[in-house]
């Protein structure tokens, strides 16, 4: 039952979707990936595990952006690694530059300083902090994504070791699941040091947004003993977001969107250089449903240097049973404090 034959036709923009029928079991969803052109052959040697592992029994389409048009040759060879089922989207500059009320120059100074003075990864790249800010929320509402309800996010240089002989996504809908991850860290203090305090001063304008059933004690944890990543009260904790798979109905949502905007306003994202991480973590742990909110143990990932390695007969090519920050002691995992607060753990 693995191929439909409905969805064997190529090239069809939308992966078939708008040929679903009421006995097709697929969920509207898709894998999607935020690339550049010269990283075409790093991301297509995931995807080929991808759709070995998982995609080539479910056939879900891919979507693909990318601030500057696709060239014809990331194109062909993104339809030759997924079977057909992609669409290419160019993300208009309105959403992608820095918003009216940034003033850029500041921000530059800012980065270059940030770099050089708190040596925070990436400070320094006006595109860093655009990609940032773009899969904090502007994604979530590009209309490529109108049919879908989830998706599962795919970076180049990641790998994935274990077969996945389920529908990942009929998983989350069946289990009203809003977000999955695997792996879950420390964050830079640096790279958000108002981060906390702006979402604070938020959440006291709309405390109807917060979720009885939040994860706020991971939010303000103390962390292991002696740990000192701390940014103004926030534990820095996040789910490492170049794994994830998410309900676009949350992230859509008025909630998430108003405390997105919010945060947009106050100018972080290029004054500072929050990431996407934080800021999804955030939305998450102060909105959703924590008992919603799931760690995929039996997916094997590994983006440089952290991975998630199930001891499964599925799994071949990791560490058989080692998980960053669960069984090997990490200074930069803070897995044990999601399991606290989660209290899965
Ligand atoms: P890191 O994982 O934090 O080291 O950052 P990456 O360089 O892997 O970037 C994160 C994701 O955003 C990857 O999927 C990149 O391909 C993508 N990305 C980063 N910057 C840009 C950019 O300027 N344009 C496009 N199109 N994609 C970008
Ligand atoms: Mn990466």
């Amino acid at each position: 039952d693995a191929k439909n034959p409905l969805f064997d036709e190529k090239l069809e923009p939308d992966g078939g979707l708008s040929r679903l029928t009421e006995t097709d079991k697929r969920v509207p969803a898709t894998l999607m990936s935020l690339v550049r052109n010269k990283e075409a052959d790093d991301l297509m040697a995931t995807i080929v595990q991808i759709e070995s592992a998982f995609n080539n029994k479910f056939n879900y389409p891919w979507t693909f952006f990318n601030d500057e048009e696709f060239t014809e040759d990331f194109k062909t060879s993104a339809l030759a690694a997924t079977g057909g089922n992609c669409t290419f989207v160019k993300i208009e500059p309105e959403d992608w530059m820095e918003p009216s009320w940034i003033d850029v120059d500041k921000a530059r100074e800012l980065g270059i300083k940030m770099k050089n003075k708190d040596d925070v990864q990436y400070a320094d790249l006006p595109s860093y902090h655009r990609m940032c800010r773009w899969n904090s929320g502007r994604f979530f509402m590009n209309p490529a994504l109108d049919n879908y309800d989830y998706y599962w996010r795919v970076e180049p240089k990641t790998d994935f070791y274990c077969d996945i002989d389920y529908d990942i996504f009929a998983y989350m809908k069946e289990n009203d699941k809003v977000y999955g991850f695997v792996i879950n860290l420390y964050d830079s203090p640096q790279s958000i040091r108002t981060l906390w305090p702006t979402t604070k001063e938020f959440f006291e304008q709309n405390p109807e947004y917060l979720h009885p059933n939040n994860a706020l004690q991971w939010v303000v944890n103390t962390g292991r003993e002696g740990h000192t990543k701390k940014a103004n009260g926030y534990s820095t904790c996040h789910f490492w977001s170049n794994f994830e798979i998410g309900s676009l109905e949350f992230f859509r949502s008025k909630p998430y969107q108003d405390y997105f905007d919010f945060l947009d306003k106050n100018g972080g994202f290029f004054y500072e250089r929050w990431g996407d991480a934080p800021v999804h973590s955030l939305g998450l742990a102060m909105m959703a449903d924590k008992s919603k909110i799931h760690y995929f143990k039996d997916i094997g990932y590994q983006h440089f240097p952290y991975f998630n390695c199930p001891a499964s007969p599925k799994c071949k090519g990791c560490d058989a049973g080692k998980f960053t920050g669960i069984d090997s002691l990490n200074t930069e995992s803070c897995m044990s404090e999601w399991f606290k607060a989660a209290g899965t753990g």
